[in-house]
């Protein structure tokens, strides 16, 4: 047991692929909540800040102030709705998020179109995404929160009926609200204002997270981490291998959102955005360079944001559009792509275009590559699927990945990254959380075929 109680010694060597078996992770779980009080760097882990050649080494103490079964890091569309499933699967789960609120890019990036819940194209008459994701579109009916109209041609269909068309607009602070709504009404536990600093780790195992606030640096135990901060935040400081796009040579940029308020009456349409009533969301400055690089980051934000400002004047000085204004820019610059980590398998591009089945389904991506060598890719086919193994990082125990962070190649990644695809993942990586946790089974080991019941349970699309 003394070795689940210390968090100070070095880093375990063990082969990532080493088996743990059942008796290990109950010990190590049990062991986090009996040691839950400090957690110490040791030697080999202390954080170290590095300033051109210097590091300084910190040494602290950090206070475990509370424990969870799941524990979903970042609250955008994935972590929603895993942090839902994960609950609804009879998990203890709390929900994590940097900002005072819940949408992630869909509401702080203010990128306010689900896409991808069938083929924008025919074949297009299955719904590859349901079960959750659908309940959460539901909220947004019930709260009033779809857009008049958007810029994606696409066939019509009922979305106050459930039956979803390949996108829907909405408002987002709606989607903010319908977040909340969804998340309380499953009982998960909640922490906004909340930056997810570092995996707790035991060795190769995610044992909780580090979290920074205005209360300080706090650690919180877990059994399951899910990393749902489309960066894969905590799959990569935990030590799992990832792809990264300047790697591969191609990356979708970052773009920073806007919404304009005063459009005249006279304006019919979308206005090349999502549009209600006189306000329409649109598409604004694009920007390169690394999306996890906080230099490029603030390069980004601060070239765009003023060149939006510039932008919107030459707008209102056309004839009869004086009525316009910048009514918000988007919390953050949209950041498409960074780290895709590696996991049990990788989705390759041929995946995607075959439309290759997997017999351990957990998701279906049906959604258009929009940049596939330079053009938009629809399918001929209805989705391709997404695995649990690619779910799975390689190397790192308790962590299960969501969103735009999971395992594939760049050209399946272009359309399991937006947001009803991720939303559909989400619902995979909290049911296997929970199933994981619940369990005391390492979710490397989880039996995919019950996972696949439990999801079918609660209406997701499997196609099986
Ligand atoms: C400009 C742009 C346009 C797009 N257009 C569309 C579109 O038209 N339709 C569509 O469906 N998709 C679109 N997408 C893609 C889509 O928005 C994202 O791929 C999708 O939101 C990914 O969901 P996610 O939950 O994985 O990640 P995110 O939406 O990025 O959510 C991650 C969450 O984690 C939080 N977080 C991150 N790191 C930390 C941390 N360390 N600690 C605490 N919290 C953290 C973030 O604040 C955020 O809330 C677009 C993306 C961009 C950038």
């Amino acid at each position: 047991m003394s070795e689940f109680l210390n968090h100070t010694r070095a880093p375990d060597r063990r082969s990532a692929q080493s088996s743990m078996g059942r008796r290990e992770f109950l010990g190590s779980a049990l062991g986090a909540a009996v040691a839950a009080q400090t957690v110490r760097p040791g030697p080999a882990r202390a954080a170290s800040r590095e300033q051109g050649s210097q590091t300084y080494t910190e040494h602290q103490d950090t206070p475990v102030v509370a424990r969870h079964q799941v524990v979903v890091a970042g609250g955008g569309p994935s972590g929603v709705i895993a942090a839902v499933a994960a609950a609804r699967s009879g998990a203890d789960t709390l929900l994590i998020e940097r900002y005072p609120f819940l949408g992630g890019n869909g509401t702080a990036g203010l990128m306010t179109c689900y896409n991808g819940f069938r083929n924008q194209r025919p074949p297009e008459a299955l719904q590859t995404v349901k079960g959750i994701p659908a309940e959460y579109i539901a909220e947004l009916v019930r709260l009033g929160g779809i857009a008049d109209d958007d810029p994606y041609p696409k066939a019509k269909r009922d979305v106050a009926g459930s039956d979803l068309p390949y996108c829907i607009g909405y408002d987002p602070e709606a989607a903010k609200v319908a977040s909340l709504n969804l998340i309380r009404r499953e009982g998960v536990k909640l922490r906004l204002h909340s930056w997810v600093a570092a995996p707790m780790r035991d060795g190769s195992r995610v044992t909780g997270i580090i979290v920074e606030s205005k209360s300080g640096r706090q650690a919180i135990a877990a059994d399951v981490v899910i990393d749902a901060t489309g960066d894969g935040d905590m799959a990569a400081r935990a030590g799992a291998p990832f792809m990264s796009p300047a790697q591969q040579g191609d990356r979708m940029g970052m773009s920073l959102m806007y919404r304009l308020g005063g459009l005249p009456s006279s304006i019919e349409g979308n206005y090349g955005g999502i549009r209600i009533g006189d306000r329409v969301v649109k598409w604004g400055p694009g920007f390169g360079g690394d999306g996890v690089d906080v230099e490029n980051l603030t390069r980004a934000e601060v070239e765009s944001r003023l060149k939006l400002w510039g932008q919107v004047q030459e707008m209102k000085r056309k004839p009869g559009m004086e009525s316009l204004y910048l009514m918000q820019s988007a919390t953050g610059i949209g950041v498409r792509e960074t780290r895709r980590i590696l996991g049990e398998y990788t989705v390759t591009e041929q995946d995607a275009i075959k439309g290759t089945h997997f017999s351990d389904v957990v998701a279906i991506s049906s959604n258009p590559m929009p940049s596939y060598h330079g053009k938009r890719f629809f399918f001929e086919h209805e989705g391709f699927e997404i695995p649990y193994r690619s779910l799975v990082p390689r190397k790192i125990e308790g962590l299960v990945l969501t969103g735009r962070c999971i395992s594939c190649e760049q050209a399946p990644f272009q359309s399991a990254r937006s947001m009803a695809p991720a939303m559909a993942i989400g619902h995979a990586s909290g049911c296997a959380a929970a199933m994981s946790a619940k369990g005391q089974i390492p979710p490397r080991r989880l039996d995919v075929k019950a996972l696949q019941k439990l999801l079918l349970s609660q209406n997701a699309e499997l196609r099986i």
